[in-house]
């Protein structure tokens, strides 16, 4: 399969309320998806990050910088919710990262309680959609990059109880 059609195969379909486009394939620990490019044989086989790549699809050519999310949900693979974005910029966009030296968008979250600032109203709809879907907390957890405690919170409305159904606007 090429790396296209290994793509495909994991992303979901459906898109959320919002647009974002599901990656359902293996995420790094704070939810950006992964997937493996390069061949064996000659040495060039590595795991990329999937949201860089739909960039470079999109755009045609390499990322100069960073990759920045517009829509806050690291699993979005969504084209239109992708840009092209400085270190700068994309430090000063998520100002809770606390100006990560290296400026990775991947890096900033450890230890930074878990990027839970950036949950937005939409988000936290999503999330309890996806958990009455049947994903694990767990995973709702990698896909959104905060902890799975906190997950737990937001689904049994330990927090975020003021949000329910139509009235996220
Ligand atoms: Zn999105």
């Amino acid at each position: 399969m090429t790396l296209e059609e290994r793509f495909r195969a994991f992303v979901n379909l459906v898109p959320t309320e919002r647009g974002c486009i599901l990656w359902t394939g293996h995420t790094n620990r704070h939810g950006y998806g992964r997937i493996s490019a390069g061949s064996v044989t000659d040495g060039s086989k590595r795991m990329i990050l999937v949201h860089r790549l739909v960039l470079e699809w999109k755009l045609g050519r390499p990322i100069r910088e960073d990759a920045m999310h517009s829509c806050g949900v690291h699993a979005c693979v969504n084209p239109d919710h992708l840009r092209e974005a400085t270190r700068s910029e994309n430090m000063a966009t998520y100002p809770e990262r606390g100006g990560n030296p290296r400026g990775s968008p991947c890096k900033g979250n450890r230890g930074e309680k878990h990027g839970m600032a950036r949950l937005i109203a939409e988000n936290i709809l999503e999330i309890r959609a996806l958990y009455a879907d049947g994903k694990t907390q767990r995973q709702i957890a990698g896909m959104f990059g905060v902890s799975r405690s906190h997950i737990g919170k937001i689904i049994t409305r330990k927090v975020w109880a003021h949000l329910d159904g139509g009235d996220a606007e």
